[in-house]
């Protein structure tokens, strides 16, 4: 087995069952899991092991824990790379000549949603009695939360809704693919198309990472498991609550996967002390 020399975290599921990371970007972020961490951030010291963080959650809200864990990170699904060591955060698409093509659409959406609030309102007129949210500090992704009986059905509607007030030239961005639209049953995100993936290719080829020296924790099939097939010939481990396909995944990778027992922070404790101790 070679030295591994860097481990890549997503956040929510894998390091926390994720409210810490969500809701109130003004309190204290860390709260009832600081103690968690700081076992972790002494364990990864001790294994002198440097971490990234790959997350879809904006910097404004992680900014303060991702210092604190001192990552380098692509948050916002890898369109905003940061260094807390000098507090710098730049968009991916700015600096990779491969995201040339995005670089218009990615503008045009940023524009808008410093313009958003406005339409709130009305969102909320038209869908009286459901309670529906823009995440005020996503500032390069749209992102409407909702929580609905009626699930991917009113994301549906609501994006009906959204399509009435949104830009010309965002909806051509949107469907020439230069613009991604995801919705689910709790939310509609419509993002640049830059992925975690692109987001980790960025930061290993800065750092001049090689794949094989990588351990990657992931807790999702869609996001996490195209973003840990970057460090292919890497190390990989989830926690016990990661969705199945992943796990099957894992499990199929014999000596370079750890599937754990336990779930979510201490699941990747036990991913982590099985490579590292
Ligand atoms: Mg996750």
């Amino acid at each position: 087995m070679g030295k591994i020399k860097y481990a890549v975290f997503d956040l929510d599921g894998v390091l926390s069952k994720g409210e810490i990371f969500s809701k109130d970007p003004s309190g204290d972020m860390l709260q009832g899991e600081r103690e968690n961490l700081e076992k972790w951030r002494q364990f990864m010291k001790d294994s002198e092991v440097q971490c990234i963080a790959v997350t879809g959650r904006s910097l404004e809200i992680t900014r303060e824990l991702l210092s604190h864990m001192d990552c380098i990170s692509a948050c916002e699904h890898g369109t905003v790379i940061f260094d807390p060591k000098t507090e710098e955060s730049y968009s991916t698409i700015d600096c990779e000549t491969q995201f040339g093509n995005l670089i218009g659409a990615k503008n045009r959406l940023e524009e808008f949603i410093e313009k958003s609030e406005e339409f709130d309102e009305l969102l909320l007129k038209k869908f009286p009695g459901e309670s529906i949210k823009r995440m005020r500090e996503n500032l390069h992704i749209l992102t409407y939360e909702f929580e609905s009986e009626k699930g991917l059905e009113f994301a549906e509607e609501l994006y009906s809704e959204i399509a009435t007030f949104l830009p010309e030239n965002i909806l051509d961005d949107i469907s020439q693919g230069k613009l991604v639209l995801k919705k689910c049953g709790m939310a509609i995100d419509i993002m640049p198309a830059v992925t975690k993936s692109e987001g980790l290719s960025h930061i290993l080829s800065k750092l001049e990472i090689s794949p094989d020296e990588v351990l990657i924790a992931g807790d999702s099939f869609h996001s996490d498991g195209p973003m840990m097939r970057v460090v292919e010939e890497g190390f990989w481990i989830c926690p016990a609550n990661s969705d199945r396909r992943l796990k099957e995944e894992i499990l199929a990778r014999g000596s370079q996967g750890y599937v754990s027992e336990k779930p979510f922070f201490e699941g990747s404790m036990e991913g982590l002390r099985y490579f590292l101790e």
